[in-house]
């Protein structure tokens, strides 16, 4: 593709650098930008840059926060014997759509993927070891997808602390395998919380 303007050359490679994002459609994307006034532009850079440079992780849970500490950990209502591990941030808001968890969340950053060399060290799992060794955590759910790398992400957690005074959990399979926690919808996803097993039996299957 040749630009006529080597500036609109470095604004399309940028956009093209975003998933699913091709050249073609970066290019529109860039002319559109050109259409807005000046101002309106200077606002769209600016959210980007304010965003990686102020963005902060929950100290707790590692949920991304504006706070030291997020608004759900710092709840008191919320049940912390009640511990949802999830893989990143999309779960969060999508297990807090369906309004029917009450207890924590613990980000893993990630999930167990040797296909893409990510490890147990790569995901936030001492500071959930911390948690579960602390003993206020009565049961830790597993909501994680249905693939795979979810399967044995669990199987991990459960090996790790099944010598625990710990409860483990996995969300009912009402999401079906593959499918990625997010898309589930709401009531669904709602449902398979509250229908939650323990983790050995969905090993005897
Ligand atoms: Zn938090």
């Amino acid at each position: 593709m040749n630009f006529p303007s080597k500036l609109i050359q470095e604004a399309v490679e940028q956009f093209a650098k975003l998933p699913g994002v091709g050249r073609k459609t970066a290019l529109r994307l860039v002319l559109n930008l050109l259409q807005m006034d000046k101002e309106e532009v200077n606002r769209f850079g600016q959210a980007f840059i304010d965003l990686r440079n102020h963005i902060n992780y929950c100290s707790n849970c590692h949920n991304i926060s504006d706070l030291e500490v997020c608004e759900i950990c710092a709840n008191p209502n919320r049940d912390e014997g009640l511990l949802c591990v999830v893989e990143d941030i999309r779960d969060v808001m999508a297990i807090e759509n369906t309004h029917q968890f009450k207890g924590k969340y613990h980000v893993l950053g990630g999930i167990i993927s040797p296909m893409d060399g990510i490890g147990p060290s790569d995901l936030n799992i001492v500071s959930l070891e911390e948690k579960v060794q602390s003993g206020i955590v009565k049961e830790v759910i597993m909501a994680l997808s249905t693939t795979m790398e979810g399967d044995t992400t669990n199987f991990y957690i459960f090996k790790k602390f099944k010598d625990y005074n710990v409860k483990l959990s996995v969300i009912a399979r009402g999401v079906s395998v593959g499918d990625e926690l997010e898309y589930a919808d709401e009531v669904t996803l709602g449902r398979s919380i509250l229908n939650r097993t323990p983790y050995e039996n969905s090993l005897i299957q």
